[in-house]
């Protein structure tokens, strides 16, 4: 039998619905709706797309969307100064700097950067301040990619805890937090890397099987067992065409499997919405 499809695109639809009638109630208390700012800076066209995508949902939602688009050519310290002012913004509740910043940032200056988000604005939640609250399973703003695997998992009523949980993958961003949040939930959870021996063995043995690689069709049907749920975030540009870090075959061993695109993607567009109500709550005392 094929796969469960875990629809990720509908899920999310329902997350966003949930959030306009709080959104609708933060504005009818506050005079003002929940801000999210974005700082784009320069012309990464995946980026674009991405911060389209994000405005988008987040104005369907209600929420107010600042986009700064920056030229690639923009030295560190001004987005540096941007970063700062906004997190002196009282109308600002949410901000996001879109990774990666333009070549001309250097790592460290990027690192200056994200280091710079007020913690109580960090929406994406990367900060060290909001990590180290992951680390200790008291979260306020978590990573949106995760966040939303584990709403997913939730909303299709996928049970976490006692289960064994590979999640291949390990950085800040989805492998890290993921595995985090996973072991919160009460999972037994074993993190794999480019370094990790015998991949397929290791990972066959999971009820619950993440891929956050970054390679087209690379968790092939050795790498799961059978009726296993594996959630599929990479995403892949392959002849123009979106594709995900699980091999189609995958399908007809999973019990349940996210498809590329409509997976996981809204659902981390849903969670960056989210983020920014409950960072405008916070703020507000709520
Ligand atoms: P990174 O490149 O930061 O991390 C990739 C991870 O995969 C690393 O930990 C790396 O190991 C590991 N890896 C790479 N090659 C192998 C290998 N051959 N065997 C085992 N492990 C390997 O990527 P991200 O975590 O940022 O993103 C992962 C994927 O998810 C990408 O396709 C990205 O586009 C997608 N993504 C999707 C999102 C969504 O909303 N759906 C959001 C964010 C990302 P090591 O640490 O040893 O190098």
């Amino acid at each position: 039998m094929p796969a469960r499809r875990l629809d990720g695109a509908a899920a999310a639809a329902a997350f966003r619905a949930e959030l306009t009638p709080r959104v609708a109630a933060f504005r009818a208390a506050h005079g003002r709706a929940p801000a999210l700012d974005i700082v784009l800076a320069g012309d990464d066209p995946a980026s674009h797309v991405y911060v389209r995508n994000k405005e988008r949902a987040g104005v369907e939602t209600g929420l107010a969307v600042r986009v700064h688009r920056l030229p690639a050519d923009t030295p560190a310290d001004e987005i540096l100064a941007l970063v700062t002012r906004l997190n002196a913004d009282d109308g600002c509740d949410g901000i996001l700097v879109q990774s990666p910043l333009p070549p001309g940032v250097s790592k460290a200056e990027s690192q200056v950067i994200f280091d710079a988000i007020a913690p109580a604005k960090d929406v994406d939640g990367f900060s060290a301040s909001n990590v180290g609250r992951l680390v200790q399973g008291r979260a306020a703003l978590a990573p949106c990619t995760p966040t939303g695997v584990i709403a997913l998992l939730d909303r299709e009523q996928i049970p976490i805890a006692g289960r064994s949980a590979v999640v291949i993958g390990r950085s800040e961003i989805v492998g890290k937090p993921m595995a985090l949040l996973l072991l919160a939930r009460d999972a037994t959870v074993t993190i794999c890397h480019s370094k990790t021996p015998d991949l397929p063995a290791v990972a066959s043995r999971a009820d619950l099987l993440v891929a956050a690689i970054g390679r087209a069709g690379f968790v092939t049907p050795a790498f799961v067992k059978p009726g296993a749920v594996v959630i599929d975030v990479g995403i892949n540009r392959v002849n123009g065409k979106l594709v995900g870090d699980v091999h189609p075959d995958v399908a007809a061993v999973a019990g349940a499997l996210t498809p590329v695109p409509g997976g996981v993607g809204p659902l981390t567009i849903a969670m960056l919405l989210r983020n920014t109500l409950i960072a405008a709550e916070a703020r507000a005392g709520e």
